[in-house]
C-alpha cells in the first residue's frame, strides 16, 4: 500500500501539533499514522485512496457507522443550517434527555457536557459536594479520561500521578484498587471510608483491553458505597448504549448507580459528555444547586440531533442484534484462530466489543472453561487465561501488538485499535464479509 499522503500530511503535523495529533493514542502506530479522507459504511478511505475495514468506529461513538442513516443525517444537516448554536435552551435538549432518562434505568435527569473528561471532572465535584468528603476510589487500570483525580495510578495506600503535571495532592485524594478484587475495595474503605466520596468504575474496563466484572462485583461495591455513605458512579462512556442495548450495562448487571457518566454514542458522533443520576443528586448542580457546573458549547443542537435520532434508530431497528452478532462471530473466529496460531494470547470483549490480548496466561489450565469466558459470549478454550483486571493487561506484548497492527492488519487493509490497550467497535454499518475478511487477516498475521 502507498501512504505517501499519509506519511507527508504527518510530517508536517509534527511540526505544528504536539506529537502531530490532537489525541495521544492516534499517533500509536508509528513511523506514522494512515491520515483519513472519509468514511463509507464500516470503512474509512485514507488520504492515499487506500479503503480498510474500521473496527476503531471513533474510538467508540460511531455505533451505526460511517454513513448516516437519512433522518440522522437531515437532523443534522438542517440543526447545522438552522445557525449551529445560541446560548440559549432549545428543544431538542430536552427531548433527548427525556430519552435517555425514560431508558436508563438509574436516570432521572441529566446534565449534557462536552466530553467524556467533562463528564467525570463535574461527577467527582457533584459526590465531593453531596457528601461534604474529598477521596474518590478508581479501580487500576480503568480511564475517565484527561482529568486531575483520575490520573493516578499506585495503590490505595500510595497513590500517585500518572501524568507530569498532577499534583501529588490530587494524587493523595484519589484511591486507586484492583478491579475484580472485592477484598481491595473493602480495606481501602476500612481505611478511607469515612471520606470516600464516591467510587468510579468502569462497569466492564474497556480502557485496559476489555476486562468483564466477576458475578457479584458490582453488587459488593453497591453494598459498600450504602454501607459507608459513599456515591456509586458507573462511568458508562463507552459501554452506554452499546453494552446492554438501551438500559445500558446498569441494566445488563442490574446494578443501580447514583450517578452514570456518558459520552460518546449520544452524541451520535459529536462531540458530547452527560452526567445523569438521581435527581436528588443531579439536581445539586447549578442554577439549581450550589455545585458550579456550566458550559458554552453544552447541550450543543447539532450534537443533540445527532445523539437523540441515533438512539431512535438503535430503538426501532435491529442495531443491537446486528453488532452483537457481529462481536459475537468475530470473538468465536477469533478464539478457534488464536487457539491454533497464538495459544498463549487471550480473545476478550461482550456485546459488541472484542479485542486479542496479547498476555500469556502463566500455568493456567488450557481446557477449562470458567464462569468468566462464558459470560463474554463466546466459545473459547482458555477462561482461566481471560484477564480479570485491567493490570493483567499492563504486561502485554506491546511491541508485537505494534507488529500486529501496522504491518500484519493494516497492510491487509484492517484497522484495528491503535494499541494494545484499545477496545475495538463493532458498528451498524459492518457487514459479515468484513468479519470474514478481518478473520482471515487476523489468521494470516498471527
Ligand atoms: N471515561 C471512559 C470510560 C472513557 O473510555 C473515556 C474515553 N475513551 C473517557 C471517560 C473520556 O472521554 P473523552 O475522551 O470524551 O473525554
Amino acid at each position: 500500500m502507498n501512504h505517501e499522503a499519509s506519511r507527508s500530511l504527518y510530517d508536517r503535523a509534527l511540526s505544528v501539533m504536539p506529537g502531530g495529533v490532537n489525541s495521544s493514542v492516534r499517533a500509536a502506530p508509528q513511523p506514522y499514522p494512515i491520515f483519513v479522507d472519509r468514511g463509507d459504511g464500516g470503512h474509512v478511505i485514507d488520504a492515499d485512496g487506500n479503503r480498510y475495514v474500521d473496527w476503531i468506529q471513533g474510538l467508540g461513538p460511531l455505533l451505526l457507522g460511517h454513513d448516516m442513516p437519512e433522518g440522522l443525517q437531515a437532523a443534522v444537516q438542517s440543526r447545522a443550517a438552522e445557525g449551529p448554536m445560541y446560548g440559549m435552551p432549545t428543544e431538542i435538549e430536552v427531548e433527548h434527555a427525556e430519552f435517555v432518562c425514560r431508558h436508563v434505568p438509574s436516570v432521572e435527569m441529566i446534565r449534557f457536557v462536552n466530553s467524556g473528561t467533562e463528564a467525570t471532572v463535574s461527577a467527582c465535584r457533584l459526590a465531593r459536594a453531596i457528601t461534604g468528603r474529598n477521596k474518590i476510589l478508581i479501580m487500576q487500570g480503568g480511564y475517565h479520561g484527561a482529568q486531575e483525580t483520575t490520573l493516578v495510578s499506585g495503590d490505595a495506600d500510595d497513590p500517585k500521578p500518572s501524568s507530569a503535571g498532577v499534583p501529588q495532592a490530587f494524587a493523595d485524594h484519589t484511591v486507586p484498587v484492583p478491579f475484580n478484587d472485592p477484598a481491595a475495595a473493602e480495606a481501602a474503605f476500612e481505611t478511607h471510608g469515612d471520606d470516600i466520596a464516591a467510587v468510579l468504575v468502569e462497569p466492564i474496563q474497556a480502557n485496559m483491553g476489555i476486562v468483564y466484572p466477576e458475578d457479584g462485583y458490582h453488587d459488593e461495591l453497591r453494598s459498600l458505597c450504602d454501607e459507608y455513605g459513599s456515591l456509586l458512579i458507573f462511568d458508562e462512556v463507552i459501554t452506554g448504549f452499546r453494552v446492554g442495548g438501551l438500559q445500558c450495562a446498569q441494566g445488563k448487571f442490574d446494578i443501580d448507580p447514583d450517578l452514570t457518566t456518558f459520552g460518546k454514542i449520544i452524541g451520535g458522533g459529536f462531540p458530547v459528555g452527560a452526567i445523569g443520576g438521581k435527581t436528588e443528586y443531579v439536581e445539586q448542580f447549578s442554577p439549581a444547586g450550589d455545585v458550579f457546573q456550566a458550559g458554552t458549547f453544552s447541550g450543543h443542537p447539532v450534537t443533540m440531533a445527532a445523539g437523540l435520532e441515533t438512539l431512535r434508530f438503535c430503538a426501532e431497528n435491529d442495531v443491537y442484534d446486528h453488532v452483537n452478532g457481529l462481536g459475537r462471530r468475530l470473538r468465536e473466529g477469533l478464539s478457534d484462530i488464536v487457539a491454533d496460531h497464538a495459544p498463549e494470547y487471550t480473545v476478550v470483549g461482550s456485546d459488541s466489543l472484542f479485542k486479542l490480548v496479547f498476555t500469556r496466561a502463566d500455568g493456567a489450565p488450557q481446557d477449562e472453561c470458567c464462569a468468566n469466558g462464558c459470560r463474554q459470549d463466546h466459545a473459547c478454550s482458555r477462561y482461566d487465561a481471560c484477564p480479570k483486571r485491567g493490570t493483567d493487561v499492563r504486561r502485554a506484548e506491546t511491541d508485537r501488538y505494534a507488529r500486529l497492527f501496522r504491518p500484519a492488519m493494516r497492510e491487509q487493509g484492517i484497522l484495528v485499535s491503535q494499541n494494545q490497550f484499545e477496545a475495538n467497535f463493532v458498528a451498524y454499518g459492518h457487514t459479515e464479509s468484513d468479519v470474514e475478511e478481518t478473520l482471515e487477516a487476523y489468521k494470516e498475521a498471527l
